[in-house]
């Protein structure tokens, strides 16, 4: 490493060490020692602190222990070598770490426009992306650029790589924040763009956050500091873009990124660093040429980017998918209240379909100036062949539309069959963009994910009142022939089983079993997506398991499916039952939609599911509840599932089913509605809904229990569930 970087590192961290002390003294004398500090929505204190020195950091006092330690890494003897400066860098994002949470103790995060700090539960929604190459790495943009056009052109470069960008820090007081917000950039993390702050401080939300990656996800206990960082090196492709001028403080936030695996990547003229023993390649890069800084990122992280190139005329990935559209600039809009719309795509004959065949009938986008509103009803017709095509296959083609015409730059999606709602904005109407697009669009993606199984896709879009209608007649058939058999089928009226490995990206122990009555537990996954990925790619995560003979047909065991699960959870895990939550449980990732535990005072489980904030029967809020659950073990009497899990009949039949249910929340009692209803009927207690408590009711177990009693639930009187 550069002596001039070792030492611009080191007075970096020893400025910062000076101004840490200063503020936690002040903040100490101010309101003494035991004053609790913490950041919101975290199961993991300060996260740098608890998974590097395994500190459950939760008053000044605590941080000042911090402090010392952080203070002995920065004491050295000698002449400081890279090792040095990496803890000193390490030594720095501890002090960052408490110089933000002094300020969520005197109420001054986050800043304006910005997130703040990136809770628990940021983490776990986007766990799939994460892990299915819809995100495919992050950037940390310290900094602004030398104008607003070239912030927005990087900004973009990254998008339509799908990358991450967390948007901050500042260089001759301007911050790259304020060049996109200048330019109307939509930024949030629906569109791939978080800003965090606009010092070099708050640059430590996306750091710790990554951190807690290895806690949440990698099975790692706090305090195994060498193993945290490691997983971030070798899962977390996160690495930081300095635009403008360095000083020593950035240097030494910089050395910490680098120890955790994250390379530097500057535009101005720093001292290269090659490559370190904690990055894959280059440490310390620069790169002058704002045409190519963004691909050079990418490299030096060595991110497998994978682009989809679709011939239309604005801009096209998945980091586009959130971005909404909105009334000031609508161009059109089809569906949701205003006009009849509709998607629906089915199977035919390979000679009944001709490949690559787009049409629109009726008129097309030319019109709308003539409209009185700007409305128009919309039918999408798409119609796929091939050899290896399977009728089930259908919804889950369907299912990707609402994905496929989102990811178009100015265009949004909502909804599916005949519920949809698509608008599309001035900017990419006056770029030319035409409804023979969305079927440019349909057919490419298509052929790009489905080759496997698609020969041939031809798309048909309507903008006639009848056409529409009889399209939609005829959908409306195949939707309730589609819901009807899919309802019908049960775990034993198939062979195989499906895994589900994608997580282990993240989670390398972790093996979703996927049966037609029990989905991922991260919801996004059912038996029929299984079975199509394996098709579509047969050495891929979904794999079929063969049931063979059960052993326990109560627990839910079937030998083969626990060989299977051994193998490939690296022989971490034995057994599972696939209907208790209490006798081997299936493992848990951390994306898992829900959590379910048990509360012994109540002789059942609650369920508690990640949009919901408040404070359960059993003391814990799903942040603190989840930090107990994940990393690929298992942890009888709390597992984590899909929501839809609640109303299948397998719902943890082996404790006696959705009669141990004795606590949700009211919005997810609300969302599962009908399915909830008619599960209800099933079990004979149409009215066991209302007796299933939620935070109206209860929120803590003496409140929980007399309501129980009061509405004779029936986990009072089933046999004991310890
Ligand atoms: Fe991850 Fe399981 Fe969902 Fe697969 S099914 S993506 S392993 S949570
Ligand atoms: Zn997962």
């Amino acid at each position: 490493m550069s002596e001039v970087v070792v030492s611009l590192a080191m007075s970096g961290a020893g400025k910062v060490v000076g101004l840490t002390e200063e503020k936690l003294n002040a903040a100490i004398k101010d309101k003494t020692e035991s004053c609790k500090i913490g950041f919101p929505e975290t199961a993991f204190y300060l996260p740098m602190a608890n998974a590097l020195l395994a500190k459950e950091a939760k008053t000044l006092k605590d941080a000042k222990d911090i402090l010392a330690h952080a203070k002995s890494l920065i004491d050295v003897k000698g002449t400081p070598g890279l090792v040095n400066a990496t803890d000193a860098g390490i030594a720095t994002l501890l002090c960052a770490e408490i110089l933000m949470v002094l300020r969520y103790l005197y109420n001054e995060e986050p800043q304006a426009d910005c997130n703040g700090f990136f809770t628990d539960n940021i983490l776990r929604s986007l766990g799939i992306q994460l892990v299915d190459g819809r995100m495919p790495g992050f950037a940390a943009i310290i900094g602004a650029a030398p104008d607003n056009k070239t912030a927005v052109d990087i900004v973009r470069q990254f998008q339509e790589r799908n990358i991450v960008v967390f948007a901050g820090g500042s260089s001759n007081g301007r911050s790259i924040i304020d060049q996109l917000k200048e330019e109307k950039v939509q930024m949030g993390w629906d569109n791939y763009i978080v800003p965090y702050g606009r010092d070099i401080a708050s640059a430590i939300y996306p750091l710790h956050w990554a951190i807690r990656g290895a806690l949440t996800f990698g099975g790692i206990k706090p305090g195994q500091a060498d193993k945290c960082l490691q997983y971030c090196k070798e899962r977390v492709l996160a690495f930081g873009l300095a635009l403008g001028a360095i000083d020593d403080i950035k240097v030494a936030a910089a050395a910490g990124a680098i120890r955790m695996g994250f390379p530097i990547i500057a535009d101005t003229d720093v001292p290269e660093i090659p490559a370190t023993p904690f990055t894959t390649y280059e440490a310390l890069v620069k790169e002058k040429d704002y045409k190519k800084i963004v691909s050079r990122c990418v490299e030096v992280r060595g991110i497998k980017v994978k682009v989809s190139h679709v011939p239309i005329p604005v801009m096209y990935g998945a980091a586009f998918e959130g971005e909404r559209v909105r009334k000031e600039n609508l161009f059109v809009e089809f569906g949701g209240k205003v006009s009849t719309a509709i998607e629906y795509l089915h199977s035919k004959k390979l000679d009944e379909v001709e490949d690559k065949k787009i049409e629109v009938i009726g008129p097309d986008l030319d019109i709308v100036k003539t409209l009185p509103k700007k409305n128009m009803p919309l039918g999408i017709e798409v119609m796929v062949a091939g050899r290896k095509f399977n009728k089930d296959f259908e919804p889950i083609l369907e299912r990707q539309i609402h994905r496929y015409i989102n990811w178009a730059m100015g265009l949004m999606h909502i909804g599916q069959r005949d519920m949809i709602w698509i608008r599309i904005n001035k900017e990419a109407a006056e770029k030319g963009f035409k409804l023979q697009h969305i079927g440019i669009i349909l057919h490419a993606m298509i052929h790009q994910d489905y080759s496997a199984i698609v020969d041939k896709v031809q798309v048909k879009i309507y903008t006639k009142e009848e056409d529409v209608e009889k399209l939609s007649k005829q959908a409306q058939k195949v939707f309730a022939e589609r819901d009807e058999r899919l309802s019908g089928m049960t775990d034993e009226s198939v062979d195989a089983f499906y895994s589900c490995t994608l997580c282990q990206s993240f989670a390398p122990n972790h093996v979703c079993v996927i049966t037609p009555e029990r989905l991922g537990l991260c919801g996004a996954y059912s038996w029929l997506d299984g079975r199509a990925s394996y098709e579509i790619t047969p050495t891929g995560p979904n794999q079929p398991i063969k049931k063979g003979s059960i052993q326990d047909d109560k627990l839910g065991k079937w030998k083969n499916v626990d060989n299977f699960v051994f193998d490939k959870s690296n022989k971490s895990v034995q057994s599972v039952s696939m209907y208790s939550l209490m006798v081997d449980p299936q493992t848990s990732c951390g994306c898992f939609e829900c959590i379910l535990a048990v509360i012994p005072e109540a002789n059942g489980v609650m369920i508690v599911n990640r949009d919901f904030s408040g404070i359960t029967p059993c003391g814990m809020t799903f942040t603190t509840l989840a930090g107990s659950v994940g990393g690929g073990v298992q942890t009888p009497g709390f597992l984590g599932v899909g929501k839809l899990y609640v109303v299948s009949k397998k719902f943890i039949s082996a404790e006696g089913g959705l009669k141990r249910l004795v606590w949700m929340p009211k919005e997810l009692k609300e969302l599962l509605g009908d399915k909830l209803k008619k599960r209800c009927q099933e079990i004979g207690d149409p009215d066991f809904i209302n007796k299933i408590a939620d935070e109206t009711n209860a929120t803590t177990i003496e409140e929980l229990v007399p309501f129980l009693e009061k509405v004779k639930h029936p986990a009072l009187t089933i046999p004991p569930i310890l």
